[in-house]
């Protein structure tokens, strides 16, 4: 099927009656939203105001207050439940992401099975949040550590992964005894939607079980900028957990830092790999092509800058040409298609201007030309970009959200890895390399400056187990996996005397 004759409106139409979302809440609104696929407005959704996001915000904190009282467990049941909705609708929903982020198939029930297993995780949590019990100087005293719920969470999120990164930060969040307020990114409310379609759905099982759970305990908020501004000065939201660009965690971080609120910002990565004399070449052009053309380029993890050893420089570098010369490009819905659009005309028009700032610095450019640009004229469909550079300099600093990968020759591996960290982003990277030495250093306290650091594995592609998030102007968040959770969580420190004297720490003596 070509491109003109997709009916995407209807495909929407049909996952919404499925999930038995009513019309008017995605049509005959002010908020329009078109599929990259096709360019094609694909709905029109309500936005709320300043002042009624402000009153849910309110509403919110009252839940929170509630569910606190809720034993963990009990909690985890809820998210148990949202898991099982995530299973029963996961085709509904990723296929929703496709047509709303235009990510191919396998990447949009990736999404989603990215959201069943942050629910897994937040169930076995659920039984844990534990804290330390540690040693008293104090004879008969002791002390330890209790985690409590922390409040209304505030979640804003991009639009490329417009779901996954909601559940990452509400299941933690409402397993650690939290209500959440979300805005997504105004390019992908739909998804939006339905994933809070699908958590009513969770929540009324749960509630029919015999579960108790207040009203708002989850809430979306529709809209831009402006939305996600009420979020981040509200008094009553005591950690908003920002992901989109350097740009937003600039305007965001200060304002949350001036009202001593928290905040988890995952921002923009530059994620490099060196690919050293010793490397495996077949399984380091797979790791390459994956990372730097898979969703075109537009991961928060997507790999970005590569330097080559010039011994395998010219083994590599032609394969890699070949493969992006080759691979195919078309509507993500369809099988055998590896590459799907950009977001929009702006992530056109942005790659453009970076190919040419490439080229005016000594940059060698393959590939990054517009295609199927006859069967649509509003999607924006390219050819991903590989650009042979004489040095780091230029737009290879920058971060350009489309599939455009730098590649320089090295021949010092200490001076691969100080290029490697010499960019303002620090969020992941990797090594190609059979030399037991090199891998070491590169995960070493002098090796990567990342928060991610892998070994013959590209940057993206995480999972859910680790905490994931990065350094520098990157944010240096953490959510998903490992102990992330605590930033959801207030700790509090509780020293219990159960005998009949008083004796001070450190050995202080006040007798009255
Ligand atoms: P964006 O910064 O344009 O928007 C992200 C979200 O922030 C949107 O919901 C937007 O409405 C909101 N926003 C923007 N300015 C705001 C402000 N001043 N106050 C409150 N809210 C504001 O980002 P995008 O184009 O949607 O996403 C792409 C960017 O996100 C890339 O830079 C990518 O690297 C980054 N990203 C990072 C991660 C990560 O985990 N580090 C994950 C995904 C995407």
């Amino acid at each position: 099927m070509t491109l003109a004759n997709l009916d995407l409106a209807a495909d929407v139409d049909k996952i919404f009656a499925d999930l038995g979302v009513s019309v008017d809440r995605y049509k005959g609104g002010t908020l329009a939203v078109r599929s990259p696929i096709t360019g094609t407005e694909i709905g029109k959704l309500p936005e709320v105001s300043a002042s009624d996001a402000k009153k849910a915000i309110d509403a919110a904190h009252d839940a929170f207050l509630e569910w606190r009282l809720v034993p963990g467990p009990k909690r985890g049941e809820l998210i148990r439940l949202l898991g099982e909705e995530l299973r029963a609708n996961k085709a509904a929903l990723g296929r929703l992401v496709s047509i709303e982020v235009g990510k191919i198939t396998s990447e949009g029930l990736g999404e989603v099975q990215e959201m069943i297993d942050i629910c897994d995780f937040a169930v076995g949590l659920s039984r844990q949040l534990y804290g330390l019990t540690i040693a008293t100087e104090r004879s008969e005293h002791r002390m330890m550590e209790t985690w409590h719920p922390l409040g209304a969470i505030g979640i804003i999120s991009a639009f490329n992964f417009p779901v996954a990164v909601w559940s990452w930060n509400a299941a933690l969040a409402i397993v650690c005894g939290n209500s959440t307020i979300w805005k997504p990114s105004e390019k992908t409310p739909l998804t939006a939607l339905a994933s809070q379609a699908i958590f009513d759905k969770a929540l009324a099982r749960y509630i029919a079980d015999g579960g108790t759970a207040p009203k708002n305990l989850s809430t979306l908020l529709i809209g831009g900028r402006e939305i996600g501004e009420v979020l981040v000065d509200h008094e009553k939201v005591p950690l908003v957990s920002a992901t989109g660009s350097t740009a937003m965690g600039r305007a965001v971080g200060p304002k949350l830092a001036q009202r001593f609120a928290r905040s988890i910002l995952e921002l923009g990565g530059n994620n490099a790999a060196i690919v050293t004399p010793t490397a495996d070449l077949d399984l380091t052009l797979r790791g390459i092509a994956f990372s730097a053309m898979g969703t075109a380029g537009q991961r928060c993890t997507s790999l970005r800058r590569i330097f080559v050893h010039d011994s395998v420089y010219d083994a590599l570098v032609p394969r890699l040409v070949k493969a992006y010369q080759s691979v195919t490009i078309g509507s993500p819905l369809e099988n055998g298609n590896l590459i799907g659009p950009l977001i929009d005309k702006a992530a056109y028009d942005k790659m453009q201007a970076a190919l040419q700032a490439a080229q005016a610095t000594g940059g060698r450019v393959v590939g990054g030309e517009r295609v199927n640009e006859t069967e649509a004229g509003d999607a924006y469909y390219v050819r991903p970009a590989i650009v042979e550079m004489p040095a780091q300099s230029g737009p290879v600093r920058d971060e350009t959200f489309a599939p455009i990968l730098y590649v320089m020759k090295y021949s010092d591996f200490d001076e691969a890895l100080k290029l490697h960290n010499d960019v303002p982003q620090g969020l992941s990277s990797s090594i190609f390399t059979n030399d037991m030495r090199e891998a070491e250093t590169f995960v070493s306290a002098s090796g990567s400056d990342c928060g991610i650091a892998n070994v013959n594995i590209g940057p993206s592609g995480a999972e859910i187990g680790g905490a994931f998030g990065g350094e520098k102007e990157t944010g240096g968040g953490r959510e998903s996996g490992s102990d992330a959770w605590k930033a959801y969580m207030r700790r509090a420190t509780n020293t219990l005397n159960y005998g009949r004297t008083l004796p001070l720490a450190q050995g202080v003596k006040f007798d009255i």
